[in-house]
């Protein structure tokens, strides 16, 4: 079970420079010999790892990533200058595949780790390597190789930064479809009736994180029931939280009511989800009843330090405000693990095993919950 983002690039790796063919003119020396110099090598494509970055979404407007060509080789023993490498940032995480071949080129896991995606050509040699004895006159030089190209296609299991909670028509699923600046692909989801809300919200170049709607978590989600759990197993990882309320809910709920019950609900499913980092915003500023309760909720919060934003999704009012501080948020949080944390179903499973055996184990159960939901479904059809 896992979100996707992908993106297909093409990477072009420079060419070496070719070798050169000349000779040496100089007064006083008839015989000058060869003097042509080598070419530089071609520039690789490299991708380096970053923890500081989430999301694939830079590459979706720059798909075509070239290493700067060798320069050719001159006369009078001058080699060609090397081309410049290119350096390209990927999230921690990204699985890079061969597009043609389908095979795994590398798996990006360690923040700070490089790797050659396309190698350079190497330069070709100058006819300065090709005199002897027999030929004092060489008249050829070697070509620079070109460098590689391929199709790769970077795959990143995406971990929500950030968990949008809150009542049934706040407007969360409206919030992130206004921020959003891509919709990844939801791959393998199992859950056809609960649709995860998921969106990039981006404030600009390796400013982009990813956001995503916690639905159902107060019909009883806590307590297990349907798949809300599930859905929450998987999103509790998020490093922040971003709680909507909005005015006027109606059936004698207001805006501390609703503030309260929701950090109630969450606190029963995951104490520590409720103690991740939260920031309060009351959205529909729009609506005439935007001021009811918004008194009371400030009061509410004062003592905890904290102070509602307040936003529109409608007008997009506000909403600059509310990224700004959701990634203020984040850059306070501790970096995404890639490591899916302790969750309910592994918590149970004694402490004297390594995280990876835990982890590879929550796969599996999550696996396992997902082809006996399948197995349900079929049967249910069935009948
Ligand atoms: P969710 O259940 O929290 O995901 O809520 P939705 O995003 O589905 O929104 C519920 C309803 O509120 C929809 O009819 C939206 O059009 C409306 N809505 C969402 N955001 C706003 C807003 O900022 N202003 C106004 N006036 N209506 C909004
Ligand atoms: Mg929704």
């Amino acid at each position: 079970m896992s979100f996707v983002d992908h993106v297909s690039v093409f990477v072009r790796a420079g060419d070496g420079g070719d070798g050169c063919i000349a000779f040496r003119r100089e007064k006083h020396k008839p015989l000058g010999g060869p003097s042509g110099g080598d070419g530089g090598r071609g520039g690789d494509v490299r991708f380096i790892a970053a923890s500081r970055i989430t999301t694939l979404l830079d590459l979706q407007y720059k798909r075509t990533l070239i290493g700067e060509h060798g320069e050719h080789g001159r006369g009078k023993d001058q080699y060609g200058k090397g081309g410049a490498d290119l350096l390209v940032t990927v999230p921690v995480g990204t699985q890079v595949f061969d597009e043609e071949t389908g095979e795994l080129v590398c798996d990006m896991t360690v923040d700070g780790e490089v790797v050659v995606v396309a190698r350079g050509g190497t330069g070709g040699r100058g006819n300065m390597h090709f005199a002897t004895p027999w030929d004092r006159i060489p008249r050829r030089a070697e070509t620079g190789q070109k460098g590689e190209q391929k199709k790769l296609r970077l795959e990143l299991k995406l971990l929500a930064d950030v968990g949008v909670v809150g009542f049934p028509n706040v407007g969360k699923s409206t919030f992130i479809a206004a921020v959003s600046k891509a919709r990844p692909k939801i791959a393998d989801y199992p859950f056809t009736t609960l649709v995860p809300n998921l969106g990039v919200a981006s404030l600009g170049p390796e400013r982009s994180f990813v956001i995503a709607d916690i639905p159902g978590i107060i019909e009883g989600a806590s307590q297990g029931a349907g798949l809300g759990l599930r859905f929450l197993q998987h999103v509790e990882r998020c490093r922040v939280l971003l709680h909507v309320v909005a005015p006027d809910p109606g059936e004698g709920r207001d805006l501390v009511h609703d503030y309260d019950v929701l950090v109630r609900e969450l606190a029963t499913f995951d104490a520590e989800l409720a103690q991740r980092p939260m920031l309060v915003v009351v959205g529909k500023c729009d609506l005439p009843e935007a001021e009811d309760g918004l008194e009371a909720l400030r009061a509410r919060l004062a003592p905890l330090g904290q102070a509602p934003l307040v936003m529109s999704a409608a007008t997009h009012e506000g909403i600059h405000e509310v990224l700004i501080a959701l990634e203020r948020l984040l850059l306070d949080a501790p970096p995404p693990s890639r490591k899916p944390r302790m969750s309910v179903l592994t918590r149970r499973k004694g402490r004297g095993q390594g995280q990876d055996e835990l982890d590879d184990e929550l796969d599996d159960e999550l696996d396992e919950a997902a082809e006996d939901e399948a197995a349900e479904d079929e049967a249910a059809e069935d009948e």
